[in-house]
């Protein structure tokens, strides 16, 4: 399977991770990203479970957001990017 390019990044992304299925299918598109909220507080989203948090600090939810790509499993749709 070849790398894939990993999809540009909004301004407000903070930080991506890949999650576990993107490593297992060397997809660098299949990830959680960390979203800005404001100056202190970011969001994460995944983009294969769909989950999304509330905000909370900016730090806290970077924690999260890396411990949930660590384990999640769900595979995104097939063609449909980002
Ligand atoms: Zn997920």
């Amino acid at each position: 399977m070849s790398a894939q390019e990993q999809p540009a990044w909004p301004d407000a992304v903070i930080a991506r991770y890949l999650t576990l299925s993107g490593e297992v299918f060397r997809d660098p598109s299949i990830y959680v990203e960390v979203l800005r909220n404001d100056e202190q507080h970011a969001f994460y989203r995944c983009h294969c479970c769909s989950r999304q948090t509330l905000p909370e600090f900016t730090g806290v939810t970077q924690d999260q957001a890396q411990a949930h790509a660590e384990k999640c499993r769900a595979l995104p749709r097939p063609g449909v990017a980002s």
